[in-house]
Formats: structure tokens, sequence, C-alpha cells
């Protein structure tokens, strides 16, 4: 974390930046965790703010439906009240990343079905060999295999549920669970579009548009090394981060 906020004539003052911030150039408000001398803290910057600068990465192969951003914080002057009040410490961006990635568990289950369903769809639709593709066993086989891995995919997201409901949700569970379900979904959305021959490759099916943004998805909140260093360090008692 580069960006800093110090106190200066009753007022807070921030530098630094940040890449790939979602919709910053179209956001009213940014949301930025900022190093204090008071620790870890979270402020509510206007993006009208003078010295805010939030510049589009472009091009992308990845979520081009969306816009991700470069922002750079310059001398940006802001009230008293812009800090959190709540919000000390690593615990304010960690809560919302576990909201996010658990968010995720799930998205990526509905990316993988609706992979599966177009996949179907497909199968049944077309002949080859005078029979439907879904009449062959290969097809079958691989239709089988996304069903159980959705649905593990989902019961795991659901008992996470319950757990987050019961109060009992813990951030390795969740770890385990973004984890495995973007990694489930990607592998289904790349092979559904083989049901799919060449027009798998057009814009008219979805697995491999679902696939591309994976990519983006295995990489946001938590990338996949970083979910297997947490639940290695929850496994073993030894922390791997560093060295
Ligand atoms: C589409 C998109 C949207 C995003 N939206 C946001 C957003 O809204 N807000 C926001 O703050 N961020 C956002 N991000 C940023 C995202 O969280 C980071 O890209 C991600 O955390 C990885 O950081 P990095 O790109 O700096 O990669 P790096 O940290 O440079 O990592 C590169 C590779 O090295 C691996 N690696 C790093 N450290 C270790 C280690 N200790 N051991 C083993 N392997 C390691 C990583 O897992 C990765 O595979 C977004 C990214 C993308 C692509």
């Amino acid at each position: 974390m580069i960006t800093r906020a110090r106190r200066e004539g009753g007022e807070w003052v921030l530098d630094g930046g940040k890449r790939w911030i979602g919709l910053a150039s179209i956001a009213d408000i940014a949301v930025i965790w900022a190093k204090t001398d008071e620790g870890l803290r979270g402020f509510l910057v206007p993006t009208d703010t003078p010295g805010f600068t939030a510049t589009p990465i472009q091009p992308k192969l990845s979520m081009r439906a969306s816009v991700q951003c470069d922002i750079e914080l310059a001398g940006v002057r802001l009230p008293e009240n812009a800090v959190l009040p709540g919000a000390i410490g690593l615990k304010g961006p960690f809560s919302c990343l576990n909201e996010a990635r658990y968010g995720i568990a799930w998205g990526a289950v509905g990316a993988a079905r609706d992979c599966f369903d177009q996949a179907l769809a497909y199968a049944l639709a077309r002949s080859q060999f005078d029979r439907p593709l879904a009449g062959f066993q290969l097809t079958q086989q691989k239709l089988v295999n996304w069903a159980l891995e959705i649905q593990k995919g989902q019961l795991l997201a659901l008992h996470l549920g319950r757990l987050k409901d019961a109060g009992r949700l813990q951030h390795h569970m969740i770890s385990a669970a973004k984890l495995n379900n973007t990694r489930m979904a990607i592998e289904i959305a790349r092979e559904a579009r083989t049901v799919l021959g060449g027009n798998g490759i057009t814009l008219e099916y979805s697995p491999l548009r679902h696939a591309n943004n994976l990519e983006s998805v295995r990489t946001y909140e938590g990338t996949d090394e970083v979910h297997t260093l947490i639940l290695g360090q929850h496994i073993t008692g030894l922390s791997a981060f560093r060295g």
C-alpha cells in the first residue's frame, strides 16, 4: 500500500495511488484506504476533488464491459470528517474483502451454470453423424463432470451462507470457496466452449466470454496463489507469504 494520509491544519492530505480500481472514472465517490500515523484508515473521497485522477486501463482481454483505472492522489485535501470513524487497522478492508470473496463463490457458480446450460442446449440441438452431440458418450461425460462440480460448488457456497447467517463463517473458509469455485468455473467455461465447436469462439455464445472474464475473477479479491497461502497457513500453522 503506497497511499498515505497525514493531518494538516484540520484537514487530511492524501498522496499515493492504486491500480485496477473498478469504475473509478465514472464513480462520484472513491473509498480509499491509506496508511496514517494512527494506523490504516479509510476515507471517502469525492472524485472531483483536486488532485484525484482516474485513468482507464486499456486495452483489455477480460472484463471488457467494465472499466478499471489507475488512480492517483496528489495532495488530495479532505475535511476531517472524510475519514471512516469505525474502521481502524486492517479490519476495515479485510471485512470488505470477506464480503466480496463470499459473493464471488456464488457468482462463479452462476457463470459455470450458464456455460453448462448453453453447452447442453447446443449439444441437444446440433447433430453430427446422424445424432445430437448430446447423444455421444464423450459429450455426456463432460456434462456429467460439470454437473457434479457445479453442484459441489453450489453446496459449498450454500454451506458458507448458512455459517454466515449463524455468525460462524471464518476467513479461511471463504478462501476455500473463492479458490475452488473460481477454479471450477474457469475449467468448465473452457471445456464448455469445446462442445460449441467453431461457434464457441463467437460472441453469440457465452462460455468463452465467461472464461475470459473469469481470468479477472481468478486474480481479483485474492489470487489463486494468495488463497492457497491462506489455506496453507490454516492447515500448517506456518505463514509462507514471505520467503
Ligand atoms: C478486472 C480487475 C478488477 C479489479 N478491481 C479492483 C478494485 O476494484 N479495487 C482494487 O483495489 N483492486 C482491484 N483489482 C486488483 C486485484 O485485486 C489485483 O490485481 C490482485 O490482487 C493481484 O495483484 P497484482 O495485479 O498487483 O499482482 P501481483 O501481486 O504482482 O502478483 C502477480 C502474481 O504473483 C503471485 N504472487 C504474489 N505474491 C505471491 C506470493 N507471496 N507467493 C506466491 N505467489 C505470489 C500472484 O498470485 C500473481 O499470480 C482488480 C484487478 C482486475 C484484473
